[in-house]
């Protein structure tokens, strides 16, 4: 089986399969730390949006708000969410990911889900479910490798799941994946709230909520999905753990700053472990409840997660911060006017996926991207070019993903597995007295270097 998995996937990687190049984008991706624990004025707007104008007539009647309700209304308030209104992705938003860099990204990610799918024993249906898709550029990258690989996916009904909270974006997806091959769900589909259909008669599926999406044997793919879950913020006192809280500025009533809770609240006595050493934490509860779906999903009917963003494994304090237009931005200033995102706790993840599932990682993207062959890969894809601007362009968009300065260590890929996937493969009936070692549990592609053999 490893042997086949390695052979396929070293022969997908030089076949140079996939054309045209897609162009990239060359702009600054998020990744600047910062500590934001204070506000400033907003940049010059007279006006303060209506956002602003809902948070503090809120805060002025029921008090401060905690950091997870604040995030949650500026990203995706369904009217005025910055989710919900905006297209942030690309040169001219406010951030730039990985699937957006490059077509190289979603094409690994590709060759990582059919690997999977054939470690599970090639089950006969396929849910392809992605969290938060963005413009669908990953999906749609995917989907090119599958469409290249249909003679290994062979019989398997493959389908499209996502769950976006954005009409904005799921209009954009839905362009990029199906062309016009897509309508609005009418009340008889449930919960579903789109449907279309891509080009090969894939049939692509959109939800709310991850609840929504049926079940069955399912790989979940989240790439820079959790940064953007509201997370809780805790501040060690002399008197105890306490929240951190958004309150409007008694000087500047349009303005809004941090305070802490004068006494614990329902989420400091809940959230924290007893044995917590850092004097700030965040908690992203929402992500932890996410997961521990997305563990029993795959307990329960098969499959296996990929998370990938930017984090750490229970390390760092103050992570939370704005990006707008590729610049770091005040949490606080101009609510729903700049991306909100905090850095994935790992460590946490791993905790709230129980001991039921299989965990691997976190490896950084550089670590990962190399094990799943990007190196050859792209020698394929400069040996088929003969562009100078087209070949620079693959080369630096290599160096951004790669660079342990720039993307490479800052983000990481994180998986959740059925516990059979790791288990040790019965021994061969034979002789009791010979003695043969134990077979190795198959590698995890992108965990494990890639051998081609
Ligand atoms: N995965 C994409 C986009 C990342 S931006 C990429 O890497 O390019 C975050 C995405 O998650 C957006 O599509 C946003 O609309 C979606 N999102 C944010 N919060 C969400 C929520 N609570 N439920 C569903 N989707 C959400």
């Amino acid at each position: 089986m490893r042997a086949t998995f390695c052979v396929k996937a070293h022969q997908l990687l030089s076949r140079g399969f996939i054309h045209p190049v897609r162009p990239s984008a060359a702009v600054r991706w998020r990744s600047a730390p910062s500590r934001l624990l204070c506000s400033s004025p907003p940049d010059g707007e007279n006006k303060p949006p209506s956002i602003l104008r809902h948070l503090t007539s809120k805060i002025k009647a029921t008090g401060p708000i905690p950091v997870a309700e604040y995030m949650k209304e500026v990203l995706t308030n369904p009217v005025t969410g910055y989710y919900v209104r905006n297209n942030m992705l690309g040169p001219e938003g406010d951030f730039i990911t990985s699937p957006e860099i490059s077509q190289i990204f979603g094409e690994l990610i590709g060759v990582w889900i059919i690997s999977e799918w054939m470690g599970a024993g090639r089950p006969k249906q396929l849910q392809l479910v992605e969290l938060g898709p963005g413009k669908g550029s990953l999906a749609s990258d995917v989907l090119r490798v599958f469409s290249q690989l249909r003679s290994v996916l062979g019989e398997a009904s493959v389908s499209l799941h996502l769950v976006e909270v954005s009409p904005a974006l799921s209009l954009l997806q839905a362009q990029n994946l199906t062309g016009n091959r897509s309508w609005e769900a009418d009340g008889e589909d449930g919960p579903v709230y789109r449907r279309g259909e891509t080009e090969a008669g894939l049939p692509v599926s959109w939800y709310r909520r991850l609840d929504d999406v049926p079940t069955g044997f399912s790989i979940f793919i989240a790439h820079e999905f959790f940064d953007a879950l509201p997370i809780h913020k805790f501040q060690r006192t002399e008197k105890g753990w306490r929240e951190v809280l958004v309150d409007v500025d008694p000087e500047k009533s349009d303005e809004l700053r941090f305070v802490v809770a004068p006494s614990s609240t329902l989420a400091s006595t809940t959230l924290l472990q007893a044995e917590e050493r850092r004097d700030h934490v965040e908690v992203c509860a929402e992500g932890g409840v996410i997961v521990q779906q997305l563990a029993r999903r795959i307990v329960e009917d098969g499959g296996a997660a990929l998370i990938a963003d930017y984090g750490h494994d229970g390390a760092k304090t103050d992570t939370f911060r704005g990006f707008k237009g590729h610049q770091l931005h005040d949490v606080l200033s101009s609510p729903g006017s700049a991306d909100l995102t905090a850095d994935v706790d790992f460590s946490y993840l791993r905790r709230m996926a129980g001991g039921g599932v299989a965990c691997v990682g976190p490896v950084t993207q550089r670590v990962f991207l190399k094990n799943m062959g990007i190196d050859t890969r792209m020698q394929v894809l400069l040996r088929n070019c003969s562009d100078p601007s087209t070949r620079q362009q693959l080369i630096s968009s290599y160096d951004m993903l790669t660079n342990p300065a720039k993307m490479g260590e800052r983000f990481h890929f994180f998986s959740l597995l059925h516990p059979s996937r790791l288990a040790k493969p019965k021994k061969p009936e034979g002789l009791k007295l010979e003695k043969k070692r134990s077979p190795a549990p198959l590698p995890v592609a992108g965990f494990t270097e890639l051998r081609f053999a």
